[in-house]
Parts: structure tokens; sequence; C-alpha cells
């Protein structure tokens, strides 16, 4: 076989295809099994019109269309003529098709006819033969690719997509606020393009533009839409909305870490010379980031105990302030914010409150609910929840006015980048989220990789079953150890005499997390013993894995704070960090026994 050849012929079948959208088919039949009735069909169903002409079925409904005797009934101009008759009836149908002005007459596989195909050639007509437009078009368009043929065609045309079969009940559409539901579904429905009922994963760095005003109307902010992944990616934005859905959100924008969402969140609300206001008792690399690395940016940051709400009060009073930061459940001591009164102070001097939920989860805790304008995570953790995918998304619950309060310039003032738009003006709520995506993540590129995505989907699926575990062997854990002789002060908040028992329950369901620190009485040297004797639980510096894993903060993730700066996050020596994981708890605590007989 010539390949060149065949390329060649593929090209004037894909012209063809793309400039003959009226047929007429000469033979049609009604009979669904008959090949005729099956091209008419898709080729409908591709947004061909086919006229079917039969005098056997003339003046009935041919799917759908009115059926004639002959072509020069049809009252419409044609551009082809599908042949569906033996071949000796070619030559008078081609002389038909001749008077009434055809571009293309195709003659359906096995039929073939010299006389018609000289006839057509003389007047200037496309002659197919032995083909089917059906078939060719499968092919053209990539479909039949994905039963594993080879067209032998490049191109970076889009490629036609099979519409979806019409739904029987409500659109196809389900509406559910369960958060079991929402894990599993929100965001990625089965792939328009191949029926993938898994996400793929889209794995490339830019996208096609239909033409030039369509590449223009995306650069404009005038129409959504990818560009370039550094961005915007498929698979990444089915886990900003299966994220934002989780915690009843506007939207969301997803990272690369924790970290980068700590920045995307601040940047568009952060200028030089502006100040955040913080929790004293957040996780040590956020406050290494926010009181030394924004530094850098001329951003300032006041740490401040904020089961403390008269300090947090005259901290926000500085018209330089910005933001208020609070975890929900902090990171590694499990202390609890009082979300709704921080809400209540921030929103009072206009500024948004900002809650990093990564310990909680939305299954334990809504921040939005509560009056939190933006909530973090860090997806490493929990919420991809196999210790296998770094990330991070902010969530925007669409409800903070940034025209109002103080000065949000990025938001509210014209922004040269983007041809001197107002953000707020044009976007409404929609401006921070459309804000980290077109100008954040284009400028410092904090971008998540879609492998990433679609690990933390996947893992998402499973976060309301595996939260339950992680707190059902929590619970049993912390009173295992809480009875022990060799164990001082325990920290999580499901005891009665905890401090934060009390906002526990007035935030949290369903829990009181999975991570807790406890002391051992001998000391620095004992919890290093301890952490050293592990076998089943790891010694690693991350939590929130389906593996139970230990760490000692003041050797390890605190170890970059100041002696006043670990006593202000609570973090002594002697202290042991424990996330509790999904074995079962027998073993867990055989373990931590075994270690402890070492001490
Ligand atoms: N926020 C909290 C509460 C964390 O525990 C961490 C990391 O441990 C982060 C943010 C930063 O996340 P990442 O490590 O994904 O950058």
């Amino acid at each position: 076989m010539n390949l060149k050849k065949n390329i060649e012929k593929d090209l004037f079948i894909a012209d063809i295809l793309s400039k003959n959208k009226i047929i007429a088919m000469v033979g049609a039949s009604k009979n669904w099994k008959r090949p005729s009735n099956f091209v008419m069909k898709y080729l409908q169903k591709h947004g061909f019109k086919v006229i079917p002409v039969n005098p056997s079925n003339a003046g009935q409904d041919v799917l759908g269309e009115l059926c004639y005797a002959s072509l020069e009934e049809i009252p419409i101009k044609i551009d082809m003529v599908n042949i569906f008759r033996p071949s000796e009836f070619c030559p008078s149908i081609t002389k038909e098709a001749i008077k009434i002005g055809v571009k293309t007459i195709w003659m359906q596989l096995g039929i073939k006819n010299k006389e018609a195909i000289k006839l057509g050639e003389k007047a200037n007509i496309n002659m197919v033969f032995d083909k089917c437009p059906k078939m060719e078009h499968t092919k053209l368009s990539g479909a039949l690719g994905l039963l594993g043929f080879n067209s032998n065609l490049i191109s970076s045309k889009r490629s036609v997509t099979k519409s979806p079969p019409t739904a029987s009940r409500n659109g196809g559409i389900v509406k559910s606020n369960e958060l079991e539901t929402i894990a599993i579904h929100a965001g990625t429905r089965p792939d328009s393009a191949t029926g993938s009922r898994s996400i793929p994963i889209y794995q490339t760095t830019s996208f096609i533009f239909d033409d030039t005003d369509h590449a223009a109307s995306l650069f404009n902010l005038q129409e959504p839409g990818n560009i370039y992944a550094r961005l915007s990616n498929p698979t990444v934005s089915a886990l900003e909305q299966r994220i934002s859905a989780l915690d009843n959100g506007l939207g969301a924008c997803c990272t690369s870490s924790g970290h980068a969402a700590q920045l995307l969140a601040l940047f568009p609300l952060m200028e030089p010379g502006t100040k955040i206001v913080a929790s004293s008792k957040l996780y040590g690399g956020s406050i290494t980031q926010f009181t030394k690395t924004f530094k850098n940016f001329s951003w300032e940051a006041e740490l401040v105990d904020v089961s403390d709400l008269e300090a947090v009060k005259l901290a926000v009073q500085n018209p330089k302030v910005r933001v208020l930061f609070a975890e929900s459940l902090a990171n590694p001591d499990g202390n609890i914010s009082d979300i709704s009164s921080l809400a209540e102070i921030a929103h009072g001097v206009g500024i948004p409150l900002v809650i990093d939920n990564t310990m909680a989860t939305q299954v334990l805790c809504q921040p939005g609910k509560f009056g939190a304008d933006l909530i973090i995570y860090s997806t490493t953790k929990f919420l991809s929840g196999h210790g296998n995918a770094m990330g991070g998304a902010v969530v925007d619950m669409g409800n903070f006015k940034w025209n109002e309060g103080r000065d949000f310039s990025k938001l509210t003032k014209p922004d040269s980048s983007y041809h001197d738009i107002n953000f707020y003006e044009t976007f409404g709520n929609h401006a921070f989220i459309t804000y980290c995506h077109a100008s954040v993540m284009r400028d410092l590129g904090t971008t998540m990789a879609p492998l990433n995505a679609y690990l933390t989907l996947i893992g998402l699926e499973t976060l309301p079953l595996r939260m339950k575990q992680h707190m059902k062997n929590a619970e049993v854990i912390a009173k295992f150890l809480k009875k022990h002789p060799k164990v001082d002060l325990v920290s999580w908040a499901g005891f009665r005499e905890s401090k934060y028992n009390k906002l526990a329950k007035k935030y949290f369901k369903d829990g009181f997390g999975s991570v807790f620190t406890f002391s051992v009485k001998k000391g620095y040297q004992g919890a290093i013993k301890l952490v050293e004797n592990c076998n089943l639980i790891s010694h690693l510096a991350n939590v929130g894995d389906t593996k139970s894993l230990i760490v000692h903060p003041a050797s390890t993730t605190h170890r970059q704070l100041n002696e006043e700066q670990k006593e202000r996050s609570g973090i002594s020596d002697s202290m042991i960090r424990l996330s509790i994981g999904l074995e079962n708890y027998k073993d867990i605590i055989h373990d931590l026994n075994e270690a402890l007989e070492t001490l």
C-alpha cells in the first residue's frame, strides 16, 4: 500500500466531509438494521442534514426526514449524493445529480461504476467510491482511533467529539448536599471525548485556539477557557470544583503545595507595606513563611494568640492590616480557633478571615459556615490522604465585598496587565478566584501538576470514610496514651478537660482530629528514643496519611523557630506529634507500647 497516496485520499475525503453538509441518500432504508439507516443516523448525529431518496418510501418519514422519490423532487440545495444502490444504477443517478448541481457523488462501500465516475469527473464533481462516509468520518475524527485504529493523520485542530446521549430525566443532573456524594462526584463527569468514567490526566502544557478571535477572547478574559497550563488545566479544575463543593464555596484555585496556597491567597490582598495578623499557634513552616520569607515582599506579620480575642481586636485596628489568618485545628497541638468570633472581628474592620482547614478538613469543619471568607488547604495531607501528592488549595466563599472595607486595590483598581480591567467590577464576586488564575498563577507559577490533581481527586473520593476511621482510631489511642505511666499531657481535644473541647463541639462534627501531641516524662532524650523505637508508625514530617506517623517537632518541623516562638507555638522539648492512620488500632497501640517500654 502506498502510504502517501492513502494520505492524499484521506485529505481529499476530510475536505469533502468538512464542506458537504447537506446530503441526499439514494436508497435510504427505513429498516434500522440496514447499513443506509445506520449511516444516515450517524451522519445526522454529527451535524449533517440527510435527505432520504427512495421511491418505495416516498412521502414517508425516515429518521425524522421526509423521503423523496427522486433527487429532482428535493426542494433544497444538496451538496452531496450518497448512493446506496447497486453499481449498475450509478450512471443514471449521477446524471440526475449533475442536473441538480451537487459538489460530490459518493458511492457506498462495495459500489463502483466506471461510467458514473467518468461522467462525474467530466462535470467537475468530486467522485468517491467504495467507501462509507460513516467509517471515514469516525476515522478522521479520531473516534476509530479510540478502538485502536490508526488514521495515519496528524492534526492540531480540535477532534470532533461524540455528542452525549440525551438524558432521560432532569437533563441527567443530580443535586446533593451530602459530603459522601460530593467527594466522589463533584467536578468529574464522564469525559465528553472518550466516555472515560475516571477523569483523564490532561498531561498537556497548552490548549488549542479555534481561531485568532477565540485566542483574543481568552487572553482578554472575555471568554472562560484554557490557554496555558500554568494558569489552568482541566484535571486541576476538576479538583478545584470538588474541593470548593465540599466547602459549599464559590470556587477554588489549586496550587503546587499548601505553602503555595498561602502565598496565592494572600497575594491578591497584600501590597508592600501592608500587614498580616496571624495566629501564633500556626504550623511552624507557616510561621517561618509569614515572618521571614514574606518580608521580602515588604509584607509584615504580627503573631497573636487568637484565643485572646481582645488581643486580636487590638492587632487588627492598624489600618495596614489586610487579613486575619488562623488554623481551624492547629498543627501540631490541636488548638481550635473560635471562627465566628474571629470572623466578626475581621469583618468589623473590613478585612477577610482566612482559615487554614488542613487538619480538620471539610468532614469535621466547614469554616465558611462560620464566616471565614477564604479557606486554605494543604491537600498534601488528608485531602489526598495517601502521602503521595503535594498540593494546596484556596477556596473562596464568595461573600467578601472587596470594594468595601480596607483597600484591596489589586481587585478593585484597573489592572494594566489586562487592558485596565477592574476585576471586581468585571467579575463581581468571582473576582478573587479569577485573579488567582489569571494573574497570580500567570506571574508566580505556583501551579499544581495534573498527576497530583488526579491523585488528590481519587484520594478525596474516600475522604469522609477515611476521616471517620481516623477519628475512631485517634480516640482509642489518645485514651491509651493518657493512661500510660510514662506519658504526660495528651493534647487531643476530645477530652472533656481539654480547653478546646467546647470549641470543638461548636465547630466540629464527627470527631476531634487525629493529629495531636503528647509529652513523655523523660524529656527531650526520651522523646527522641520513643520516636526511633517505633516500627509500625513511620518517623517522618507529614500528617494525614493512611499510615500512622510520628515526629518530634522540637528537632524537626519547628526547629527553625527561636525559643520564644517555640514557646508561643506551644512546642516543648518532650513533645511528640502523632498522626493516627488507618491501621488496626491494636497494632498502633502495640507499637507505641513497645516503644514506650524502651524509655
Ligand atoms: N498548613 C498546615 C496546617 C500544614 O500542616 C502544612 C504542612 O505541614 C502546610 C500548611 C503547608 O503545606 P505543604 O507542606 O503542602 O506546603
